[in-house]
């Protein structure tokens, strides 16, 4: 499974529809501080489910949407889509190109979806299970994440191999099984 591109408006930084195309083994992303290479990250990790704000960078949702400068108004509403190259069907979907995309608006509403069709939360999260791409996976790795591996805090060492195991599709369905 190979990320393709990915598109932001109006998400942090990014005031202007930004593509970035993903087409290349590696890609680098360079630039001067303070110029939106970690708000990239964040769009990514926000589009493929984050909801923990902190984990994003920020205070508050609001935060995630682009709040103007001398010369731009501020943005109605943050977008951020991902597209993915599923031809070998590790995202459990019939689809080849896969296309997932998260909006926040200004009122607070939010609005997911997966190849233009609407979706729920729960239906991304469900998408990323055990594929190592889902927000709390080993797939986007930050220094402080790093730490925490080698110190097993909150047993993130062990959910990084289940993860990798491809068992925690099996806890989480448990859990969700007892709370019925
Ligand atoms: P460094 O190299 O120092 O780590 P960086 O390139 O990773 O920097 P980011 O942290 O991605 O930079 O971006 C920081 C910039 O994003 C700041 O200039 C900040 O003002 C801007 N920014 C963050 N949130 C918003 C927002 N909601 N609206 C507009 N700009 C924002």
């Amino acid at each position: 499974m190979k990320l393709k591109s990915l598109e932001i408006k109006g998400f942090k930084s990014f005031a202007d529809k930004t593509h970035i195309i993903l087409d290349n083994p590696i890609t680098g992303i360079v630039g001067p501080n303070g110029c939106g290479k970690s708000n990239i990250v964040d769009a990514i990790r926000w589009v493929i489910g984050e909801h923990k704000i902190k984990a994003l960078r920020s205070d508050n949702l609001e935060d995630l949407i682009f709040n103007g400068s001398r010369t731009r108004t501020a943005s109605g509403m943050a977008e951020v889509s991902l597209t993915f190259e599923n031809t070998r069907n590790l995202l459990p979907t019939e689809f080849t190109t896969v296309t997932i995309t998260r909006k926040f608006y200004k009122n607070g509403e939010s609005e997911y979806r997966l190849n233009d069709v609407s979706c729920r939360l729960k239906d991304i999260h469900n998408l990323f299970l055990d594929t190592g791409v889902s927000n709390d996976s080993y797939a986007i790795i930050e220094l402080g994440m790093v730490d925490d591996i080698i110190k097993d805090k909150e047993g993130s060492r062990r959910r990084m191999l289940e993860q990798a195991a491809g068992i925690s599709i099996y806890k989480t369905r448990k859990k969700e099984a007892k709370q019925k």
